[in-house]
């Protein structure tokens, strides 16, 4: 038979031994964040919200080819591709990206994606607060991840650098939007000529039907 094990200290001093965590914990460092009033600066290569890069004159990285979707282990991104005209350019080369969507219901934001895609038109940012209320709003539509316009670009759509090729802005030759350079009717979104002229930022988010999965 197992013997009992001996007590070392009388059973009513536990209590006040318990306390004794408690109070040594009082003078520690608190560990505790104050957030959402105090943020937490990331560290540079936290994986957050992505975002939709721009060439340096405006016109976007994506080709719609849809690699990045394909490396998503969560199905969270929807790509639909469409052909450039003259008309109506958003890329430089053939091909852009037409409907582009990101479900941070389903991300885990494991960077899979942005390996993926030969372009580097997809990077993450250092934003983490994606939580919210509805599956819809968690839905992010192309405007909402397309990057803002830096000096020197014009909105989509444009045209091409005069002279300049696909391979030119990969190159690195295209700096800044060729003088001159104005924004096209996006007449794919049922835009006309007015609401064109009316428009110089970034588009409004929402234009873009979401298609919930
Ligand atoms: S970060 Fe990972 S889970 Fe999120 S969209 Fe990219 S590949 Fe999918
Ligand atoms: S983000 Fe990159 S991988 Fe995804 S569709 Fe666009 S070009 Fe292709």
């Amino acid at each position: 038979m197992a013997e009992e094990p001996k007590e070392t200290k009388p059973g009513f001093l536990n209590p006040v031994a318990g306390f004794g965590v408690t109070f040594k914990a009082m003078f520690k460092k608190r560990l505790t964040e104050q957030y959402p009033e105090q943020k937490k600066t990331t560290a540079p290569r936290f994986h957050g919200r992505h975002q939709l890069n721009r060439h340096p004159d405006g016109l976007e990285k994506c080709v719609g080819c849809e690699l990045c979707a394909w490396a998503c282990p969560a199905d969270a991104i929807y790509v639909e591709g469409a052909d450039n005209t003259d008309e109506e350019r958003y890329s430089p080369g053939e091909r852009y990206g037409r409907v582009y969507q990101i479900n941070y219901a389903r991300c885990i934001l494991c960077g899979l994606c942005i390996e993926a895609c030969p372009t580097r038109a997809l990077t993450m940012t250092n934003e983490f607060e994606l939580a919210d209320s509805s599956r819809a709003d968690l839905i992010y539509t192309k405007e909402q991840l397309l990057a803002g316009l830096d000096e020197g670009m014009v909105d989509t759509p444009h045209a091409i650098y005069p002279g300049m090729d696909e391979q030119d802005y990969y190159r690195g030759l295209v700096t800044e939007a060729a003088p001159g350079t104005e924004r096209q009717v996006a007449v794919s979104k049922g835009e006309s000529p007015q609401e064109a002229a009316s428009t110089s930022g970034p588009e409004e988010p929402a234009s873009e039907e979401v298609i919930r999965r």
